[in-house]
Parts: structure tokens; C-alpha cells; sequence
């Protein structure tokens, strides 16, 4: 499927906020952090160094957070159970996540290794029809493949999200089941709305204020080349996707 984009996009109802002095300086220190990794060039992201660098990174992206959002006069409402976000594609995920996501799988919960296996291959059979019908349908409507007027990888990720089917790493009580190691895509996205517009059929709704807390230029022009230099697969960069790669290969 299509889904390599490298960058993440806005949708529709999507608020961008801007970083006040404070949390500029905390983005400075992410982004010296993640060229600290870059340059101890650790054989492995499983690298006990690699993994607390990356560990404070993830408490300053946090604090960050914490800060942007509080001189922005919204209040995010997202909460431990509501469920709605993790219907998404998730995309944009980097190699060296993946690879700490599926030693994480493997080390605490290996009796599910195998299910997850089966959900995320399920979920990504579902994607490849999924884009199939999209593009017949735009073929339909004499739409060209192409056409800088409609964004088919919007389209197919909204069309997913429509049918619902949970991430396959959300636990049964609601609550993602790799909380502590969950990737950067699933962290800087937040909701100021009530919840229950969370829901996917409000997608296109532009009252829904959503808002992707992202990392700067600079943080993500590092992290890009951390995920290529660690990059063992090619393909897209879907959670699914590369969740069906590592947890099935022998190396991790
Ligand atoms: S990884 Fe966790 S937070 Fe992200 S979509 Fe899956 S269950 Fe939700």
C-alpha cells in the first residue's frame, strides 16, 4: 500500500499551536538529545544506550507537551478507556520504534505475539482492499490517479478509520497494552473536543479541534535518519505493517 509518507500531515480540524519560550528551549535539549544517539552510532536500538537516550527523549517530548498546552487556553481531553484514536492507521513510525514495540511484545506479554501477528496481517489485508476500492471509486468518478485535488492517502486512512478496527495493540480494557514504549505518532496526537466527538464519523468535521503535537523540523529531520540508519525493512511505515515484519523475523 501507499502509505511511505515520511511526514506527517494536518486534517481537517486540526489546531497548530505555537511554542512559547519555554518549551522552545525543551524542544533545543530534544533535539541535542537525538543527535547524541545519532552520534554514538549504537550497533542496535535494543542498546541499553540507545534506550535510555531515547527514554529522555520521550520524558522531554512529554514535558514538551505539557507545556505547549498549557499557555494555549485548550484542554485536552483525551483519557485512559476512550479508544476512538486507536481505530486509526497509525503511521509514520519509525524503524527503531518498531524494534523496540516488538521486544517489548516479546518480553513481557510473548502469549500474545501470536494474535497480534494475526490481527495486524488481518488489518493489513483490510488496508490493500481498502485502497483498491478507493481507487475505483475515484476511477468511477473520472478522478486521475494523481490529481493534486484530492489526496487519496487522506482518503484511504479516513476510510479505515471509518470501519473501526481497533489497533491491534489496544488492550481489552481500553488502555494500550505498550503504553510506556508507544510511538511517537500515537503521542503527539491529542484532542481538545469532548470525546464523544472523537467518534469516527465526525472525521471530516471541522468543529472537532485535534491537534498533532509535533516534534520541530529540526527533532524531526534526526529522527528521520535514525529511522533510516536502523531500517532493516522496506515498505511502508504503518504500525501494522511493521509490526507483521519484526515480530515475524528471527534477528529481533
Ligand atoms: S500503539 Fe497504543 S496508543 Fe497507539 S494506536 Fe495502538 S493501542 Fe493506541
Amino acid at each position: 500500500m501507499p502509505c511511505s509518507v515520511r511526514y506527517r500531515k494536518r486534517r481537517v480540524g486540526e489546531t497548530a499551536l505555537t511554542a512559547p519560550p519555554a518549551a522552545r528551549s525543551i524542544m533545543n535539549r530534544i533535539v541535542e538529545k537525538l543527535l547524541a544517539i545519532e552520534r554514538r552510532c549504537f550497533p542496535t536500538p535494543l542498546d541499553e544506550g540507545f534506550r535510555s537516550l531515547f527514554a529522555e527523549v520521550l520524558d522531554l517530548v512529554e514535558h514538551y507537551q505539557r507545556e505547549l498546552v498549557a499557555r494555549s487556553g485548550y484542554t485536552v481531553s483525551c483519557a485512559p478507556g476512550c479508544t476512538d484514536c486507536c481505530c486509526h492507521w497509525v503511521e509514520d513510525v519509525n524503524s527503531f520504534e518498531a524494534e523496540i514495540i516488538a521486544d517489548y511484545l516479546r518480553t513481557t506479554m510473548p502469549g500474545r505475539i501470536d494474535a497480534v501477528l494475526q490481527k495486524c496481517s488481518a488489518d493489513c489485508r483490510e488496508i490493500e482492499r481498502l485502497e483498491k476500492l478507493v481507487a475505483m471509486k475515484l476511477q468511477e468518478q473520472r478522478i486521475a490517479p494523481g490529481n493534486p485535488a484530492v489526496d487519496t492517502v487522506d482518503l484511504l486512512l479516513a476510510v479505515f478509520y471509518r470501519i473501526r478496527r481497533p489497533c491491534p495493540l489496544l488492550g481489552d480494557d481500553g488502555r494500550c497494552s505498550i503504553y510506556e514504549v508507544r510511538p511517537l505518532t500515537c503521542r503527539i496526537y491529542v484532542s481538545f473536543s469532548d470525546p464523544l466527538r472523537c467518534n469516527p464519523e465526525y472525521i471530516d468535521s471541522s468543529v472537532v479541534p485535534t491537534c498533532l503535537i509535533d516534534l520541530s523540523e529540526s527533532a524531526n529531520r534526526v529522527l528521520d535518519a535514525l529511522h533510516f540508519s536502523y531500517l532493516r525493512f522496506d515498505g511502508d511505515t504503518g504500525l501494522r505493517s511493521l509490526m507483521v515484519k519484526y515480530l515475524s523475523d528471527d534477528q529481533t
